[in-house]
């Protein structure tokens, strides 16, 4: 008998990962497709990355580690949020997991009942409101405009909290729209949160290290100190530093909600992979110089984009501040298409995978990572451009 729980049944699986592997199919039976559809740098992760991953093979470091992860990555990462971010914690307050999203998942597995509301902006990351409905509770769309920057305000918040409101998630800088919230706007959000304790927040900040304006990257922990024990911020090597395939991520928070991470994924993976976590280690406590290098290329990339896409008819983009993903707004090829599914599967028909917008709560368009190689980049456009003309 075929029979999937109740929660599974709430949601549907990975639309990103899934028209990956749809890419992916379609190159093995032959055919030349031109994968924009995951989040993933081109770039080959740095080699000191690698000799760390070499060296913890060739040491035997093959075995159990510590559910939340070893020591010394634990303490890497907590030099990383001070450093990178301006969050002082202490190893205690770190966990490792497989994946910022596996952090995500059990952050919310391990605090949410049946009733309760997540605010979620949108257009928002895939996986957000799968996990909050996996996990019994109830996704609130917080909708943001292109016109206001996708970023939602301290007065749309405040409308949206309610006594079952128990998190709000925020991406800064943000996947799919590149949103990025200023200093300002982050401790706006922050004075409204503290006239509500039920409220926690979950703060996404894996895109950091790619802000293409000018300042400082902001973080609601540091902009809004009082908050610092409701807050859970999330990142990780995968975009940084080129390791999608490592599978870590980081996370920092009050203590009782580490260790309740902790709890649920020693029965989940347990340990995140012990090459990967001494690769991570190498990630975090090595030269950062290159980060520099890699964002300025991105940048040239995103303007690419930007004006190839602007100057085709039907589409448009705004310039998205950081990650590396542009949200383009179709609806007027939408008489032509009737959807944005079906635009999608034309461009795949055409060599070219992209995720369309209704994955992401958004409608009547689609969604590109510029984090493919110059010529890739400049051949996609161009098919799309012909795909759509
Ligand atoms: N976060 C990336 C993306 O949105 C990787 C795939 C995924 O986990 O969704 O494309």
């Amino acid at each position: 008998m075929n029979h999937v729980s109740t929660a599974l049944s709430r949601i549907a699986a990975s639309r990103t990962t899934a028209m990956t592997d749809r890419a992916m199919e379609l190159r093995a039976e032959g055919r030349d497709i031109i994968s924009l559809s995951v989040g993933e740098p081109d770039f080959a992760t740095p080699p000191h990355v690698i000799a760390a991953a070499k060296q913890a093979l060739d040491a035997g470091d093959t075995r159990y580690t510590a559910v939340a992860g070893t020591a010394a990555l634990r303490e890497a990462a907590a030099l990383h949020f001070r450093r990178d971010l301006g969050i002082a914690v202490p190893p205690s307050q770190v966990i490792v997991s497989a994946g910022g999203k596996q952090s995500i998942f059990h952050a919310l597995l391990a605090t949410l009942d049946p009733g309760d509301e997540v605010l979620v902006p949108s257009p928002w990351w895939v996986s957000y409101p799968e996990i909050v409905r996996f996990a019994g509770a109830t996704v609130v769309d917080l909708p943001t405009t292109a016109e206001g920057g996708f970023r939602i305000t301290a007065a749309q918040l405040e409308a949206a909290i309610t006594p079952r409101t128990r998190w709000l998630l925020l991406n800064s800088p943000g996947n799919p729209t590149g949103a990025t919230y200023p200093a300002a706007e982050l401790a706006a959000l922050g004075e409204v949160l503290l006239r509500h304790p039920q409220v926690m927040v979950l703060s996404d900040d894996i895109y950091a290290p790619l802000r293409y304006g000018a300042g400082a990257h902001a973080t609601i922990a540091v902009e809004c100190p009082a908050l610092a024990d409701r807050v859970l911020t999330v990142s990780g090597v995968s975009k940084s530093h080129a390791m999608t395939g490592f599978r870590i991520g980081v996370a920092t928070g009050p203590e009782w909600l580490v260790k309740a991470m902790a709890k649920l994924q020693s029965h989940t993976s347990g340990n995140p992979c012990s090459i990967s976590q001494a690769a991570a280690v190498a990630a975090f406590a090595g030269p950062q110089d290159f980060l520099l290098d890699w964002r300025e290329r991105f940048r040239i990339r995103r303007d690419l984009c930007v004006a190839a896409i602007n100057a085709i008819p039907g589409l448009s983009t705004p310039v998205p501040d950081g990650a590396f993903y542009c949200m383009i707004d179709a609806a007027p090829l939408m008489d032509r298409f009737g959807d944005d599914e079906a635009l999608a599967l034309h461009l795949l028909e055409q060599g070219v995978a992209i995720v369309a917008a209704s994955a992401f709560g958004g409608r009547h368009g689609f969604r590109i990572s510029f984090a493919a190689d110059d010529a890739v980049l400049a051949e996609a456009l161009r098919r799309i451009d012909a795909a759509l003309r």
